[in-house]
């Protein structure tokens, strides 16, 4: 099964294994692509280190939402 990523563009396989669920979960498997993820991933632990950030506050994991958001492409 392949998804059409809204990131790159391509008809890729989706990611395996993310820590979401619900509907963003739903929403990165059916419009993100296994490779855009794992950049994401990458990507985050840089921010995750450059911002010092705490998942235990609201404030940092809404921080993080909106820039998965931003760099997946997911409205
Ligand atoms: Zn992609």
């Amino acid at each position: 099964m392949t998804v059409k990523c809204g990131r790159c563009g391509n008809q890729r396989e989706p990611p395996q294994d993310i820590p979401y669920v619900g509907e963003l979960g739903k929403r990165i498997m059916s419009g993100v692509c296994a490779e855009c993820w794992k950049e994401w991933e990458d990507l985050q632990i840089k921010l995750m280190n450059e911002y010092k950030v705490d998942l235990s506050t609201k404030e940092h994991r809404d921080l993080m939402m909106t820039q998965l958001k931003d760099f997946l492409k997911l409205k």
